[in-house]
């Protein structure tokens, strides 16, 4: 069994991997929900969607979220009541929020309602959101504090962050269910999701740190460079006063990591790091990463 930290892009590329050369009932996938946030009346837990779109042969690989080939009417008739409706979300992919926020408005936990989402795509592999209590990534901005989903989406990254903050409503804990999966895994991989606002949320739930000290772990690094492959990392990691590199990202997981990867072209020199490419441009890179992944794993337990 393989147990996955994941966000929304980097792990899932690496996941890709996974699905097609192992059993899907050997993964688990412990997901980050400091970016879900009512919408439009429904529940939006976007990488917990992703996930699960993935894992059901459904994920638009483009982007990295939504259906592939989705509609958008309901998105474009909702423009006309106003900049409340700030995220593209498309018609089938609503249906999954609308399910899920009847679930959740009815008493179930996220954990339960992703269990019955899951089943309902068809989905072997487990898939778990990190806790069932609400967490939100905030930033703060000269203009203010912001949700990390106004700044990403309606900023589209470019006012510069001045700290980066998580609003709770109770200290954040683990579920059951995400510390068993992480206990019966053999090996735990940190995929390379941004750190700060994908894998920091899911360290920071009770029980996680603790369980990852006692077991096997690999992490891979989202950096090549003082550049993150895509999106707002190196700014966040300089907001928390980390260095936006590999060594940062070591530095951040080094209690808990038995081995770190990073990539072929990186030109920070992290010691004891294993370098494989891992610029996950296609399914194959996918998986040829995820075999040498893999190997890792083998040779830890
Ligand atoms: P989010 O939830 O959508 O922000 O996505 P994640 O946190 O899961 O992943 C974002 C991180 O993935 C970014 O910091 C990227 O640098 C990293 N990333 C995306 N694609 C690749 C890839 O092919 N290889 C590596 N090494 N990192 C990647």
């Amino acid at each position: 069994m393989f147990a996955f930290l994941s966000g929304g892009t980097g792990t899932p590329k690496l996941l890709r991997g996974f699905l097609a050369e192992y059993p899907a009932e050997d993964l688990a996938v412990v997901v980050k929900t400091a970016e879900d946030l009512w919408y439009g009346g429904n529940y939006l837990s976007p990488d917990i969607d992703t996930v699960i779109y993935l894992c059901a042969g459904l994920l638009d690989t483009d982007t990295w979220w939504g259906v592939r080939g989705d509609t958008f009417e309901t998105h474009e008739a909702l423009a006309r009541f106003g900049d409340d409706y700030f995220i593209t979300v498309g018609d089938r992919d609503r249906a999954t929020h609308i399910a899920r926020a009847d679930m959740m408005r009815a008493g179930l936990t996220l954990t339960v309602a992703t269990r019955g989402i899951a089943e309902a795509f068809g989905v072997k592999s487990s898939v778990l959101p990190m806790c069932d209590t609400p967490v939100s990534t905030m930033v703060r901005t000269s203009g203010g504090i912001m949700h990390f989903q106004e700044y990403w989406v309606i900023h589209r990254g470019s006012v510069p962050v001045l700290e980066v903050l998580r609003s709770v409503q109770e200290p954040p804990k683990a579920s059951t269910e995400v510390i068993a999966a992480l206990q019966g895994a053999e090996v735990v991989i940190l995929g390379p999701s941004n750190p700060v606002t994908s894998i920091l949320p899911i360290l920071e739930c009770e029980g996680v740190v603790d369980v990852l000290k006692t077991k096997p772990v690999i992490a891979i690094s989202p950096f090549i460079g003082d550049r993150p492959v895509s999106g707002p990392a190196a700014d966040l990691m300089r907001a928390r006063q980390l260095e936006p590199s590999s060594a940062g990202v070591q530095g951040l997981y080094r209690e808990f990591v038995d081995v770190f990867v990073q990539d072929i072209r990186d030109t920070t020199e992290v010691h004891g790091a294993l370098r494989f490419d891992t610029l996950m441009v296609d399914e194959k890179k996918s998986r040829e990463l995820a075999r040498e992944v893999a190997g890792i794993a083998g040779t830890l337990t």
